[in-house]
Formats: structure tokens, sequence, C-alpha cells
């Protein structure tokens, strides 16, 4: 009985994903769309558990991160989060209204997480910067739609996690500059200086 209910309320999301198709995934580095054409040829959409909140992303994101720090590890219960980097206001409120929780962080620090407020999943999550969110990559409709460019803080990934070679990982952090495209750079430059 509990099984079915659980079915239940999964399958409005289940079958989302499953009307998307398949994805087209271009790599970033090869992007060289202005913001106006990246807007248009990639959207993402993605929602929490129950279907109140979903969401757009009106473009690709700026950077993917996959992090291992403990931090993340405790917040997702598992052994890394997926995060799009993304200007705020390209993050498009389509239903639901996720509510901000301040999570504390290890050194003393909190960080807002925005999760619905009926199943309480995390959609997205805020560092310093109030125009730029952190969107969980496992709340897209088709989360292979989006890969890491990076992994960070992987002193403390867990020892089964292999990461490919072909992606940049840290023990910390990483420079942004040495790193993100110059797409993303502008993007960026624009946001600190809007
Ligand atoms: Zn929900
Ligand atoms: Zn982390």
């Amino acid at each position: 009985m509990l099984l079915e209910l659980g079915r239940d309320v999964l399958r409005p999301v289940e079958e989302q994903r499953l009307r998307l198709g398949p994805a087209t995934y271009r790599p970033r580095c090869e992007n060289t769309l202005d913001v106006e054409e990246e807007a248009m040829s990639d959207t993402r959409e993605g929602g929490c558990a129950c279907g109140q909140v979903r969401y757009r992303l009106r473009s690709d994101p700026l950077f993917v991160h996959c992090c291992h720090c403990l931090n993340c590890q405790r917040q997702t219960g598992s052994a890394f989060v997926i995060n799009l980097l993304i200007e705020t206001d390209r993050v498009e409120l389509l239903a639901g209204d996720p509510a901000p929780v301040a999570v504390a962080r290890s050194g003393g620090k909190k960080q807002k997480i925005w999760r619905c407020p009926t199943c309480q999943v995390a959609v997205y999550s805020q560092y310093t910067s109030a125009r730029l969110r952190f969107v969980r990559g496992g709340t897209l409709d088709d989360p292979a739609s989006v890969a890491p460019d990076v992994h960070i803080f992987t002193r403390s990934k867990l020892p089964w996690v292999e990461i490919p070679e072909s992606v940049p990982a840290f023990n910390v952090y990483y420079d942004t500059k040495k790193l993100w495209p110059a797409a993303s750079l502008e993007r960026l430059t624009a946001l600190t200086t809007r």
C-alpha cells in the first residue's frame, strides 16, 4: 500500500522525464553562440518530487560543479552534489514558491537552500551573491543533459568515486579565470558590474 502511494506521488515527475526524450549535449568549450541564441537553444526544465515547484533555465549554466565537500555530502545525504551555476534571473520559476532555509555549514557559515514547501526537495541554493544560483543538477527533468565541468573538494571525495581523467579536479577549489570559458567569464563580469 505504501509502495503504491509512493509510485503515485512520483508518477507526474517520472512521466515528465519520459516525455522529454534524449538530451542534446553540446560540449561547452565549442559554444561560441551569443547569449540570445544560447538562451533560445538550450533551455532546461526541472522541479521537485511532488511537482509543485517547476523551473526553467533560460540558458546554459555558466559552469557545472561536482562538489565532494563534507557539507554537500551531508546536505544531500549522498557522495556529492551537482551544481549548475547560473545567473539568478535566468532561473525562471514556472510554478510553486520554493522557500529559503538557512543551513549551517562548517566554519560557522550558513547557506540558503531553496526547498519545495510541500515535499521539501532542494532545488537550488545560494552561497555568497544573491545574483548567482546553484541549481541542483539532480532536479533537472533530464539530469544527463549536463556533466560536471570541474570536480572540487576531492580531498573528501569518497574513495569509490572515480573521476574521468578528462575533467579537471581539485583538492579544494580552482581559479575561475583559468577554467571558465570566455563567454561565462563575460557573463560573470556582467553580473558583478550590474
Ligand atoms: Zn515538491
Ligand atoms: Zn560542496
